[in-house]
């Protein structure tokens, strides 16, 4: 502690002097008085000793000039002036003490001690003035971070009243008077079903966390909210409440379910297109094993008639060609080069079935159907009466017309016909006939031939199929007739049916829509 002691009389300075160091006092001794507030000014000294009749300034000014500067340091005046009027004055101009020359030294160190005491308990108490100052303004700063955060925060107590709220919050919901509000009751709270997961916040401690938590504000605008709460404990670690906060994050939620929509919708269209895909696969699997089925077929037809062509020839320029029967060799090459022509022809009318050659065309003109009809039977009649079986045209309507492709249905005929005779008993009989019914041309050939089981049914229009292959080649049968029946049939827009009983005889049925349309 440091003592400033202004004293024009140098004994009397010597003498306090001492006294105060004997009492650890740390003493600055000044004898002027302008000298003596110059210092007073300029250092922290911690009690002032100072006398009033001093050369230069007297103390009484001393100290107003002081305490006129805001320097509080306690001032004890020690003069000879003894009347009442100047102790007043001294203690006007800021003194705290007053003592009288001669004064009792013992009184003297009393005083000093005493102030010195209370300035100490006054520099504590501005402490903590300072400090509940200090705490003041950090309250103010964390309220201003709080309240310009972008995110909703809230803290509750440990029956989830609202405690506190920042601006956002009160922004957010527009509630105001929150601290009336308790969380258990909200009607937010108890939607998002977060009230289950706050009541174990406030228990165990839990950390609360969930996305998405749907919230409209009070604009009216749908809010995607992330809520995060923690447990606030005191300071012996009990929950006292918790600290809960909700950040916006609409947008980025908005963003997430659109991008989980255009995933699902391309989802949807890769699952198509690999769907179409695969159905195409497989289409064009069938179509490639036709083909090499197809390919298969004919050079095996092919390959039959030649070997038979070759095996007869050799038989003929051997030299058992005597055994031979030349006749019956000639014949056979003869029907298998007949074979092999209608194959060909067969095989030119089916080229491109299935594609879009130039065979798929139509060329359509007027035909009278019936007239299509004795054409082909009577082209066929010879074959039909090498075999003794009647034909009958049936005739019932005259004029059934209809816009077709003459050549191919000629063609359908001719194959429907010849089926009917060649499939059919010696003394047999086939009926054709046309008729309209509705919109339709149903055209019929019926035979009491050997008929057709019901297990070859499904295969009977495939090319090359055929029930009895011997039998079939024998009366020159290439398997592709029916199969040409069908594709003309479709070509024209129309439908085929086979109703047959082994041994009793087969229908087929053709029907053609009468107005074609015409591409
Ligand atoms: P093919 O040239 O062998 O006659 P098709 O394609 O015309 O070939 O006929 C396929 C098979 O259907 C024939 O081999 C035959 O077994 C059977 N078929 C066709 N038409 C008749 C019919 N009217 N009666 C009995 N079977 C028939």
């Amino acid at each position: 502690m440091i003592i400033l002691l202004v004293e024009d009389e140098i004994s009397i300075t010597q003498l306090i002097k001492k006294g105060l160091e004997a009492e650890s006092f740390s003493v600055d001794v000044v004898h002027d008085g302008k000298e003596g507030l110059a210092k007073a000014e300029v250092n922290r000294y911690d009690l002032i000793i100072l006398d009033i009749m001093l050369p230069g300034i007297d103390g009484i000014e001393i100290c107003k000039a002081l305490r006129g500067k805001k320097i509080e340091t306690p001032i004890i005046f020690l003069t000879a002036r003894s009347s009442f009027e100047d102790r007043k004055l001294g203690m006007a101009a800021g003194g705290n003490d007053y003592f009288v020359k001669p004064f009792s030294f013992f009184e003297l160190i009393k005083s000093i001690k005493n102030l010195l005491s209370k300035k100490l308990v006054q520099n504590q108490n501005n402490y903590t003035g300072d400090l509940s100052e200090n705490k003041n303004q950090s309250n103010e700063l964390c309220k201003r971070i709080l309240d310009t955060a972008p995110m909703s925060i809230i803290t509750i107590d440990k029956q989830g009243n609202i405690t506190s709220a920042n601006k956002y919050y009160e922004n957010f919901s527009k509630i105001r008077d929150y601290h009336s509000d308790n969380i258990f009751t909200n009607k937010f709270f108890i939607r998002e079903d977060l009230v289950k997961d706050y009541k174990k916040l406030l228990a165990d401690g839990t950390t609360v966390q969930r996305e998405n938590c749907y919230e409209k504000n009070y604009q009216g605008e749908d809010k995607y909210l992330k809520i995060v709460a923690v447990p606030l404990k005191d300071e012996n670690g009990q929950i006292e409440g918790a600290l809960s906060m909700a950040l916006d994050n609409t947008e980025s939620s908005l963003l997430k379910s659109k991008l989980q929509t255009l995933n699902r919708d391309l989802e949807a269209k890769v699952d198509q297109r690999t769907f179409k895909l695969n159905e195409l696969n497989k289409e064009l699997d069938k179509v490639l094993k036709l083909q090499s089925t197809f390919i298969a077929d004919v050079s095996h037809e092919l390959r039959t008639s030649l070997t038979i062509i070759q095996g007869n020839l050799e038989l003929m320029s051997s030299d058992v060609s005597a055994l031979a029967d030349s006749k019956e060799n000639y014949g056979q090459i003869f029907n298998e080069i007949k074979r092999i022509a209608a194959m060909l022809d067969d095989l030119i009318s089916l080229a491109g079935t299935g594609s879009a050659a130039a065979s798929q065309k139509i060329n359509y003109e007027r035909i009278n159907i019936n007239h299509l009809i004795s054409s082909a039977c009577k082209s066929l009649k010879i074959v039909a009466d090498a075999k003794h079986i009647a034909i009958d045209h049936k005739n019932s309507q005259n004029n059934i017309e209809i816009m077709a492709d003459k050549s191919k249905l000629e063609k359908l005929l001719f194959n429907l016909i010849s089926n009917a005779i060649k499939y059919n008993k010696k003394n047999g009989w086939l009926n054709v006939w046309a008729e309209i019914i509705g919109q339709e041309i149903i055209l019929k050939v019926e035979d009491s031939g050997i008929g057709i089981g019901k297990e070859h049914m499904p295969f009977i229009f495939d090319r090359f199929y055929r029930i009895d292959k011997s039998g079939s080649r024998k009366s020159g049968g290439s398997g592709l007739g029916l199969a040409i029946v069908k594709w003309v049939t479709e070509l024209h827009g129309g439908s085929i049916d086979v109703q047959s009983v082994v041994g009793q005889g087969t229908l087929f049925v053709v029907k053609l829509p009468l107005y074609l349309k015409q591409s």
